[in-house]
């Protein structure tokens, strides 16, 4: 009775340590894509007709000026935990209108906003 238990755990072992490895193998096969994809993308950066729209990114100047916004917010706002790879607590999101897009960063823990590039100004 014994063996045929430790047959069946040891059976399950095997079933969650395989489905562990697909899991991982998974993970390896999607990363080894994006580096390709970015790659690719890359050569894009060349041919900004194409692809690429300036409006849907932000300048250095302006990444710095969040980075410091969110630097001045985290002592106001502390995250909860954020999980193993910690993601930040913030979200970068464009708004696109009839007269231009804007870019904001948003607090996803209480909500607060900042403009990058307000389209008021
Ligand atoms: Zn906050």
């Amino acid at each position: 009775m014994i063996n045929v238990l430790y047959v069946i755990l040891s059976f399950f072992v095997i079933i969650l340590l395989t489905i562990y490895l697909i899991h991982d193998i998974i993970d390896i096969i999607s990363y080894i894509k994006n580096k390709k994809l970015k790659k690719s993308s890359s050569s894009h950066e060349d041919d900004k007709s194409s692809i690429y729209d300036e409006s849907f990114s932000i300048t250095k100047e302006e990444m710095n000026n969040v980075e410091e916004w969110e630097k001045k917010h985290k002592k106001k706002c502390k995250p909860k935990y954020t999980g193993a790879i910690s993601v930040s607590q913030f979200k970068i999101y464009f708004l696109t209108t009839s007269i231009g897009v804007g870019a904001y960063c948003r607090c996803e823990y209480c909500g607060k906003e900042h403009a990058i590039r307000d389209l008021d100004e």
